[in-house]
């Protein structure tokens, strides 16, 4: 009896072992497997295998900070804050609550890095001075990241100026048809970041029960072929009062498949060492991801004002959770390995 009768799988896998990457039909393929096929487990296995050898079997923890809350314009049927059905009351975090939440975050000086949140339409004065507040407060080990609505090459431009890193910008499934956003402009935006110098993060996204294999693939390629510096895969959270709630979600397992095709279409770019799944959850960790994000504020998959309370996972939570999925450093904005071990993790709960 041969253990994979899928000589054509046997190929793909052996070639991204030689650090060769795949094509947009091989990630189709490697799709087409059911989640709990010894198949899908075994590209799990290899997309875990490339990830940790190529960041030294690191991992990074990112940090969102929702800076406002509002009807958003973007009114995208699967997020808490869309117009027309946000039950959020509009607020604007002043100077010292966002001090705060950034000291918690950066404290400990683990920080890969901080993404200031915004909704779809943004007050750049205002984003410009928590750029400024966030700056003053982080370690220079930190990257400071935005994710924000879309915006001209000038205006990204000045965000850069002003001392980010990065950005954080998706070209949504469904974009267009579950949001009021158009896709064109998304992708713009993308391109823009990166013409301005900033580096794109991005991620396929939110993913649902109903999306096909080719909306995947195609949406996955959007991010590679703008030479991304992070990707991920997120699942649409089936939250109550959002509209497409009623379709349900995808197996955390799925999404881990999904990760691991991400990871072995990605992993061969320069840029790409990092990869990210939400929400985070272990399987991901062993399939290829290796970015956790932790949360506080306003979550767009979350009803609650304080998701650090609710879904999101405080900075503890996703130390913890990545020294159980075996990783041995955690690597600062700067590059820098801070060894993980136990004795990290009981010193910084001090
Ligand atoms: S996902 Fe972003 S753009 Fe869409 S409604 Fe939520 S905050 Fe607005």
């Amino acid at each position: 009896m041969t253990l994979i009768k899928e000589n054509k799988l046997v190929k793909i896998l052996e070639k991204t072992l030689s650090n060769e990457s795949i094509s947009k039909e091989d990630c189709k393929y490697l799709l087409s497997f059911e989640e709990t096929s010894l198949e899908a487990s075994l590209i799990r296995s290899v997309a875990n295998e490339v990830m940790r050898k190529k960041s030294d079997n690191s991992a990074i923890i990112l940090g969102q900070i929702g800076i406002d809350v509002k009807a958003c314009s973007g009114g995208c049927k699967f997020c808490t804050f869309g117009e027309g059905h946000t039950e959020f009351i509009p607020k604007c975090l002043d100077d010292n609550e966002l001090s705060l939440k950034i000291h918690e975050f950066c404290d400990a000086g683990d920080l890969y890095g901080l993404f200031l949140m915004t909704m779809h339409d943004y007050d750049l004065t205002h984003l410009l001075h928590s750029i400024e507040l966030t700056k003053s407060i982080a370690p220079k080990s930190t990257q400071i990241w935005v994710n924000i609505g879309d915006s001209d090459i000038d205006t990204l431009k000045e965000i850069k100026k002003a001392g980010v890193s990065g950005i954080y910008h998706v070209c949504r499934l469904g974009e267009g048809v579950n949001t009021l956003l158009n896709p064109k402009d998304r992708v713009k935006t993308m391109q823009n970041a990166v013409d301005a110098g900033l580096n794109l993060y991005t991620c396929c996204e939110p993913i649902g029960p109903e999306h096909t294999i080719d909306e995947l693939v195609d949406n996955i390629f959007i991010g590679i072929e703008l030479g991304c510096f992070q990707h991920a895969a997120m699942r649409r959270v089936a939250v109550a009062n959002t509209p497409l709630a009623v379709y349900g979600q995808i197996s955390e397992l799925r999404l881990a498949q999904i990760v691991a095709v991400i990871a072995l279409a990605t992993f061969t770019m320069p840029s790409m060492t990092y990869c990210g799944v939400h929400e985070p959850n272990k399987i991901g960790y062993i399939s290829g991801a290796n970015i956790i994000t932790a949360e506080s504020g306003v979550n767009p998959r979350d009803n609650k004002e304080e998701t650090s309370k609710s879904r999101g996972l405080d900075m503890n939570a996703c130390r913890t959770m990545l020294l159980e999925s075996g990783f041995k450093y955690i690597r600062r904005g700067d590059e820098s390995k801070i060894p993980l071990n136990l004795d990290y993790i009981n010193k910084i709960n001090k």
